[in-house]
């Protein structure tokens, strides 16, 4: 509003309101020039803002990536000498004490090189490099009973779990045997690491359309509906992620193993209802 007041009467021609009405008419037009312009500023600002952000998680992927890169070839090495070690004390000959002594060695030292396995894919994908595959004609029980073996054995007593494996005999997947190990010791693991206070782990395998799905089930934390979309994801750690220690690279490359496979891979999960993990293979006769 342009307001104009005197205290002459008649001071104003129509000529003067005239005049007034086009200074008015062109100060609104500069009123919301000057507000559009705040606008544009604020906005290339927020842009300015997220592009930074995304510029320094970048950043700080590639150091985490090269980390992962040198931490893993460094620790190969010693591994394989630890490996060379245990091979000779078993051919030296070993008592029923000194074989319990190295047969729980040999369950850290296959751990440990599963971890060092998993950054060694995870730096040969980030090179763009595709991860090495020899497929072959495998029974799903065995690997299944095998992987929950090594699971058992290293579990703490005051976390009582209860497994069930439900995979009928005969049932084969065409699949490289240490990667199909890797994918479910990576999915066992998790149904571990994400159930506290202990629970239930199911295990079941099934011919579905030509192919084979094998699910891993567990009564943990469960995740909310909002996680779900970055499960899979390089580097994600999702949920309340307190209480526990990873990388957030286990599920990306389980999900690149098994795609690189021929496989699919998803997901259930509710929050503190537990979790399905369900992956497909091709069937082999
Ligand atoms: P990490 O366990 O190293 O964090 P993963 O890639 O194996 O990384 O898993 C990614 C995220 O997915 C985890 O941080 C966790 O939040 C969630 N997650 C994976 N498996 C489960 C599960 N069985 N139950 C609940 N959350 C899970």
């Amino acid at each position: 509003v342009l307001y104009v007041d005197s205290q002459i009467s008649h001071l104003f021609s129509d000529d003067h309101r005239e005049l007034l009405r086009s200074f008015a008419a062109q100060a609104a037009v500069c009123i919301e020039n000057a507000r559009l312009f705040a606008e544009v500023q604020e906005e290339s600002r927020r842009r300015l803002e997220e592009e930074m952000k995304a510029r320094e998680l970048e950043a700080r992927r590639d150091a985490m990536a090269a980390f992962v890169s040198i931490a893993a070839h460094d620790l190969k090495n010693p591994l394989t000498v630890i490996k060379g070690g245990i091979y000779l004390l078993r051919r030296q000959g070993l008592t029923p004490a000194g074989e319990e002594v190295v047969e729980s060695m040999e369950r850290s030292l296959q751990r440990a090189m599963r971890l060092v396995q998993t950054y060694l894919d995870a730096v040969c994908l980030e090179d763009g490099r595709e991860l090495e595959l020899s497929t072959s004609a495998l029974e799903v029980g065995p690997v299944v009973r095998r992987e929950l073996e090594l699971l058992r054995a290293r579990l703490p007593a005051n976390r009582p779990f209860e497994f069930e494996v439900q995979v009928p005999e005969g049932l084969r997947v065409q699949a490289d045997e240490s990667r199909l190990e890797q994918i479910l010791g990576n999915l066992l693991d998790n149904a571990v690491k994400y159930s506290p206070s202990g629970g239930r782990v199911d295990v079941r395998a099934y011919p579905c359309d030509g192919e084979v799905a094998i699910e891993v089930s567990d009564s943990g934390v469960g995740l909310a509906p909002e996680s779900m979309g970055r499960l899979f994801l390089r580097y994600s750690r999702v949920g309340d992620t307190r209480a526990t220690t990873g990388t957030g690279l286990g599920l990306w490359i389980t999900r690149r193993l098994v795609e690189s496979q021929g496989g699919k891979i998803e997901a259930e999960s509710r929050p503190g209802g537990g979790s399905t993990f369900r992956f497909t293979l091709p069937r082999a006769r």
